[in-house]
């Protein structure tokens, strides 16, 4: 059987670290098992859904490279949801329902207040047809319940979670379409998750007491239910997620220089007994995802470590992957010299700039400029004009250490500290590194 996996956002906001790291999970999934994994629109709320979160969701995933194989949307499919409800319907397993809000805020004070749980006490059921009339005649159009089987535990086996169980008589009968005919989440999901052929449903936590409900929906419309598996959700370090990084959407870090794959190696492993490393690599990433891997506790999301394997996956870029988001003239020499030194790409420009000047202007003392005078004559252009430059000021200055190499960078690119010199100064040229060197010296 073809693993079948789905990611279904609702469109009523971007995307954040907590989503997207359950839409890389069904990714990962899907591909480690070399099934497919779907992209669906939850857009039946059609007041919040809005078409530019649509588009945005799509954006965030291209820019993760979570490329799904198919895309549905809800709001396309009303009359497959129609469909599902009339046979529920017939069957016994839906039922309409009168109350109010303020009716059931109400009982549940009662029942609260009589220390039981606030579950639906199905009013809606003991009315007898001529009571539903009335209600009716009076205008009350009614919304609908699926009336949960209380004769059997719900059981299921989590992939993350172990063994679940749930009393049915302990849950609400859900609402699962409102007075003016829309339909809330749990029915239509169920419905796709079927019509679809979802093998294996990853999701968050919150969703548990969801699916204990959804697997009598699967059962009520005569298919088995798919595997379940729910994922401790995502916290910050200190329980919220951070403003800065955890609440952002895909956009907003990309502004700030994550790199789409510290993102993904970040949030594969998270939560997981593996350990986060700057794996760019998705193929080790894939093979090493496994459910069984994950913890109970919720998982922390910390921004400094983001930012960690931000700069490793930036140190072990390839020219190639990264040549158009460079300053132009920059080549592979000039990437690999100033590599290490940066945080985020963006910074490749400031770092490029001592390459091509102006640099900053240094005071130095006589007895330095004397130094760089001699530097200046002592430089000779070959493959490793650093390497000799310095052998050869070693010998005649006797100057070692920090004396013999922080003046000359200073001169040679203004600063106290930066790329390797011996990959720096071949980018800088010949004639350019002896101008830099005599115009130091002549402070
Ligand atoms: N639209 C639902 C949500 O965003 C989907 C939940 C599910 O994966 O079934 O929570």
């Amino acid at each position: 059987m073809t693993t079948i996996t789905r990611f279904a956002p609702s469109p009523t906001g971007r995307l954040h670290v907590g989503n997207i790291r359950t839409a890389l999970h069904n990714w990962m999934l899907a591909r480690k098992a070399g099934g497919r994994f779907l992209l669906r629109i939850d857009d039946t709320d059609a007041e919040r859904s809005k078409e530019e979160y649509v588009e945005a969701i799509r954006a965030d995933l291209a820019w993760l490279g979570l490329s799904p194989d198919g895309e549905e949307r809800q709001s396309a499919r009303l009359a497959i949801y129609e469909q599902a409800f009339e046979a529920l319907k017939a069957a016994g397993r839906v039922y309409p329902a009168y109350e109010t809000q303020q009716e059931l805020e109400l009982k549940r004070k009662i029942q609260l207040g009589r220390g039981l749980p606030p579950i639906y006490d199905r009013g809606a059921l003991k009315l007898t047809a001529e009571e539903r009339a009335a209600k009716e005649a009076e205008g009350i159009a009614p919304h609908w319940r699926f009336k949960l089987d209380h004769d059997e535990a719900i059981t299921w086996e989590d992939g993350v979670r172990g063994a679940q169980k749930f009393d049915p008589a302990q849950l609400a009968d859900p609402v699962i379409r409102r007075a003016d005919g829309s339909w809330l989440y749990m029915l239509p999901s169920a419905v796709d998750d079927i019509a679809m052929g979802v093998t294996q449903v990853l999701r968050g936590e919150d969703h548990v007491s969801n699916t204990a409900v959804q697997i009598q929906m699967f059962t009520a419309l005569g298919t088995q239910p798919p595997a379940f598996a729910h994922e401790a959700l995502l916290v910050g370090k200190e329980g919220k997620l951070s403003k800065r990084l955890g609440s952002l959407g895909c956009d907003a870090m990309r502004e700030k220089g994550i790199e789409p794959e510290a993102l993904v190696a970040m949030l594969a492993r998270l939560g997981t007994s593996l350990p986060v490393e700057p794996v760019a690599d998705r193929a080790a990433l894939i093979d090493t995802f496994d459910l069984t891997t994950f913890g109970r506790a919720p998982a922390k999301f910390d921004d400094t470590e983001l930012e960690r394997v931000n700069t490793a996956i930036v140190h072990a870029m390839d020219f190639a992957a990264v040549a158009g988001r460079l300053p132009d003239g920059m080549d592979a020499e000039a990437w690999h010299a100033i590599r290490p030194n940066l945080g985020v790409i963006a910074d490749a420009g400031e770092w490029w700039q001592l390459v091509t000047g102006p640099i900053a202007a240094r005071e130095f003392d006589a007895d330095t400029r004397a130094y760089l005078s001699e530097a200046a004559s002592a430089l000779v252009w070959n493959n490793t004009p650093w390497q000799d430059l310095t052998a050869a000021l070693k010998e005649s200055t006797g100057r070692k250490g920090r004396d013999l190499f922080l003046p000359l960078r200073q001169a040679l690119t203004g600063m106290d500290h930066g790329p390797d010199m011996a990959e720096l100064l071949p980018l800088i040229g010949e004639s350019e590194a002896r101008a830099r060197l005599q115009n130091a010296a002549q402070g």
